[in-house]
């Protein structure tokens, strides 16, 4: 199979929906998803609003319960109505695991850029706070906030606030990103430094399910693109083809309506 980018495509599968179906009442909002994510692989998740992309995206995260259906990850079903008590216990070691950024940053307001990143490692993880700081240090670098340490999230462009956002989920050292539309809040010179960072991560062999508009990141970046529609997979595909060749009409029209 040709591929776009130089990510592990022969690991073991990390996270998994498997007959995935979600409702919200009588509103069928996800029907019978199958996506298994490999250690390193980049899936960018594409498709038009309303499709279910942030719900598949949230039940992913544990955030949503599946209606049908299960999430597992490593082999142990982390989310399923089949196996409630089962899946609540692995879910608590699973849920640090797995680290999501939003399209609109959620920073605390009150915390300063270091103390939002140090939360959660010290008062989920119990790191001390000497080990915190030094791993905050070392991820703001890495997004290119160093120098931003002691400021609050309202003296921060939206870039620089979703870069610290992507640093506050990575302190807790996932094992899989999830990214909601990452960069639609931003304008479009800010998106860029968010992109990249993103990029970053992929090249690093994170593995990540990108749910994205920027068509660039899924043809470049992402190892593999799923589209969605009316709550279903249409297609699971490699870059290359399914922006060369579209299968189904759906998806040429999704991306022929991206380009206008
Ligand atoms: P996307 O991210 O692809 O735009 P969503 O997952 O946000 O799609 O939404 C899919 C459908 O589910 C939409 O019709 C939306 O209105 C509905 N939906 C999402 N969340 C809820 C909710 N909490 N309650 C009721 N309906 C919801
Ligand atoms: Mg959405």
């Amino acid at each position: 199979m040709a591929t776009s980018s130089p990510h592990k495509q022969s690991g073991n599968c990390l996270i998994e929906a498997k007959g995935l179906s979600k409702s919200f009442g009588a509103v069928k909002v996800l029907e019978n998803v199958d996506l298994a994510v490999k250690e390193g692989e980049v899936v960018s998740v594409i498709g038009p609003s309303g499709s279910g992309k942030t719900t598949l995206l949230r039940c992913f995260a544990l955030l949503e319960q599946p209606s049908d259906g299960a999430v597992i990850m490593r082999d142990k079903t982390i989310a399923s109505p089949a196996l409630p008590g089962e899946a609540r216990q692995n879910a608590k070691a699973a849920r640090g695991d797995i680290g999501m950024v939003f399209q609109h940053f959620n920073l605390w307001p009150h915390f300063n850029v270091l103390q939002n990143i140090v939360e959660a490692p010290i008062r989920v993880k119990g790191e001390t706070r000497a080990v915190a700081e030094a791993n905050a240090m070392r991820l703001l670098e890495k997004v290119g906030l160093s120098d931003k340490r002691d400021s609050y999230p309202s003296r921060l462009s939206g870039g620089q606030q979703q870069r610290v956002a992507i640093a506050r989920a990575l302190a807790m050292k996932p094992s899989v990103m999830l990214f909601d539309e990452a960069t639609s809040a931003l304008d479009p010179e800010l998106k860029h430094e968010v992109l990249l960072v993103m990029r970053g991560l992929a090249e690093e062999g994170m593995t990540m399910l990108v749910v994205t508009h920027e068509m660039s990141f899924a043809r470049n970046v992402g190892s593999r693109v799923i589209f969605m529609d009316q709550g279903q997979v249409v297609e699971d595909a490699d870059p290359v083809a399914f922006f060369g060749n579209p299968k189904t009409d759906r998806a040429q029209r999704f991306l022929r309506q991206m380009q206008d």
